[in-house]
């Protein structure tokens, strides 16, 4: 088996090296200020990353999208952006706009829509391969800044909190679902509704997950695809798929005048527990109780999920 972790790392480094875009925004990383905001039982973490103004604020409306060259097909891609290809339908490229350290975009060679059905097989298949990277998928309308041209991306493993607090989350707060092919647990920790999916047999895990999916397909009451955003990893021979049921897109916060305003646009690292502030006058004012807020409108809410859970079982 090729190393693929291996072949990425070798992939940022060399851009670290060669792209002076890539090299200013890595280093500036490396003094990005972090606060952490501490609950019962895990940890949200507030970056202030200028760099990532461009995605937090990215209009993703169908006619902003349709007047600007897409930035993730090859053809407009900055000339010093290299690939590596990975299960042939795929480029994994060097994030030139990082939150992590070894920061990676996974694009489709083609442009299609951003749509997870159908691809779950896949998303696990990479995260195997790059079994160093805790790979993830941000819906049309839960983050993706370019939601017409379908993407992964991928961060280092145990870099996201809830990647070292899932134990503690599934001890105090997991439920047991019943299910018919895989291990399923929700996770209701009062600020997120996560189901969490495992198992050591790939098909088995996809066709549970694919269940959830067409489930939530049939709730959806706008033609996109159910919000959510979803992780994936491989770790100690088994396959894990943490999934994030999604609210609104961007809470009120985001369009509100004046002080109240705070410039967030929730996707899966935030839910994984970096809150992503481009703009310092949000770093500086944000407070546990905006947090709360912040990701009480985001999540699904709580009487959805529960109907959900109890459609889960009862279909199993
Ligand atoms: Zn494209």
């Amino acid at each position: 088996m090729m190393e693929y972790s291996k072949l990425a790392k070798d992939l940022i480094s060399s851009q670290i090296e060669g792209w002076e875009l890539a090299k200013k925004n890595y280093k500036d990383l490396g003094n990005v200020q972090v606060k952490e905001v501490l609950f019962d039982d895990f940890k949200i973490k507030v970056q202030f990353n200028p760099g990532r103004i461009r995605s937090s604020a990215a209009k993703v409306d169908a006619k902003t999208l349709s007047e600007r060259p897409c930035f993730l097909c090859k053809k407009n891609r900055p000339l010093e952006q290299s690939e590596l290809s990975i299960i042939k339908k795929y480029d994994i490229l060097i994030n030139p706009f990082p939150i992590f350290e070894q920061h990676l975009t996974i694009v489709d060679k083609n442009h299609v829509p951003q749509l997870l059905k159908g691809r779950m097989g896949e998303m696990l298949e990479i995260a195997k391969l790059l079994n160093e990277f805790t790979v993830f998928y941000n819906g049309p309308k839960c983050g993706a800044s370019a939601p017409d041209h379908f993407h992964f991306q991928a961060g280092n493993n145990n870099f996201l909190p809830i990647g070292n607090e899932l134990d503690i989350l599934i001890g105090k707060y997991g439920k047991s679902l019943k299910s018919n092919n895989c291990e399923l647990l929700a996770i209701d920790d009062s600020i997120r509704k996560i189901l969490f999916f495992t198992s050591e047999n790939k098909q088995d895990i996809e066709k549970e997950f694919n269940k959830v999916y067409e489930l939530l397909e049939t709730k959806k009451t706008d033609s996109d695809e159910a919000a959510m955003n979803v992780l994936a990893r491989y770790e100690k021979g088994k396959y894990q798929i943490i999934m994030f049921l999604r609210g609104v897109h961007r809470p009120w916060q985001y369009t509100a005048e004046g002080d109240a305003n705070i410039l967030i646009t929730p996707a899966s690292v935030e839910f994984g527990g970096i809150l992503i502030t481009p703009l310092e006058k949000d770093f500086v004012k944000i407070t546990k109780d905006d947090i709360v807020d912040i990701f009480k409108q985001t999540s699904i809410k709580k009487e959805l999920f529960e109907a959900l859970l109890i459609e889960i079982e009862q279909n199993s």
